[in-house]
């Protein structure tokens, strides 16, 4: 199948490979060359990491770069793709204009998925003129490893594009699991108040970063804790899906810690920028609470 995949961050590269790796033409597309360089670069690493660990041959890495290629031309990029997974940034007016774009250029009967963490499918669908082919397929990060995909049908979605799209998922090795349009979805809704409420323990004194990651991970078994975890996701994407949930929802509760505003407003991302509750440049495999949560 030809697969065009919008938006080559963490999440972007992932789907990618993924595609790539099960057999299908990849198109990798972004605004900026340099994100799609990048994208390409974690997903040689990433694939490397599979062939040292004996799960993939050196020849099956070969052919599945092979597969990917790139543009920075969304027209170009989708004229022949027969499925669009999009994974920009958690935006909705971005979304919204993608998904106009999307409508114009891509192919009829192709499949216009997103991989937002919380935007309504139905609201994305309602600016094309197929909502029927609109559908959520949110897969989970770092998505090479994680076996989950929330399909998320929109008021329109139609039975035979659910089906393709759960096969599809199926086909890649993942468990597809498929849900109705709500805000946060399952995942979301409940992951993004557990990660708030982290933050809110923190802001107020209750524990300190290495503290509230230890009790979740010792006391929940949880394999990560959630501070570290909001790192991992990005803080930015974090504070949109409690936006969405919020608006969503219209109740306080899911109002964003001002906390979590407030690193994203100081441009302290989690991982992907180096810093947010942890720092991610010393180069050592442990753990290091950022400067601003040391006591
Ligand atoms: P990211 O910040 O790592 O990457 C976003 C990419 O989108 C960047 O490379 C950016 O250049 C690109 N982009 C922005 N505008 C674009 C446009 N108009 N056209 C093409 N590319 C554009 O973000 P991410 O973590 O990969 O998240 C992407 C999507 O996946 C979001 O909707 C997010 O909610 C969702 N998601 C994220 C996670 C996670 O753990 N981070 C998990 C599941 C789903």
């Amino acid at each position: 199948m030809n697969i065009s995949v919008i938006g080559a961050g963490q999440m972007g590269n992932g789907i990618a490979h993924v595609f790539a790796q099960g057999g299908h033409t990849v198109t990798m597309i972004d605004i900026a060359q340099a994100s799609l360089d990048k994208g390409l670069a974690t997903i040689g690493r990433n694939l490397d990491r599979q062939v040292a660990k004996g799960t993939l041959t050196a020849a099956e890495k070969d052919s599945t770069l092979g597969r990917i290629t790139t543009t920075v031309d969304l027209v170009a990029g989708v004229k022949a793709a027969e499925l669009v997974v999009e994974a920009a940034t958690e935006n909705v007016d971005l979304k919204l204009r993608i998904f106009k774009d999307l409508d114009a250029h891509a192919p009829m009967g192709c499949i216009l998925a997103t991989n937002t963490s919380s935007i309504s499918i139905t609201r994305i669908a309602a600016v094309t003129k197929r909502p029927q082919e609109v559908i959520g397929m949110h897969f989970m990060n770092p998505v090479p490893v994680m076996k989950l995909v929330e399909v998320i049908r929109g008021y329109d979605t139609s039975d035979a594009v659910t089906r393709t799209v759960v096969e599809l998922s199926t086909a890649l090795g993942k468990v597809p699991v498929t849900v109705n349009d709500h805000a946060g979805f399952i995942a979301n809704r409940i992951l993004m108040p557990m990660i708030n409420e982290s933050i809110e323990a923190l802001f107020q004194g209750v524990g300190g970063v290495a503290e509230i990651d230890a009790i979740m991970k010792l006391g929940l078994a949880h394999p990560m804790g959630p501070l570290q975890l909001a790192d991992f996701i990005g803080l930015d994407t974090c504070l949109a899906i409690l936006r969405v949930l919020h608006e969503g929802f219209g109740n306080p509760k899911y109002a964003p810690c001002p906390l979590l505003v407030q690193m994203v407003t100081a441009g302290k991302l989690g991982a992907k920028s180096g810093e947010g509750f942890y720092v991610y440049t010393t180069g050592s495999k442990d753990l290091v609470v950022a400067p601003a949560f040391r006591k």
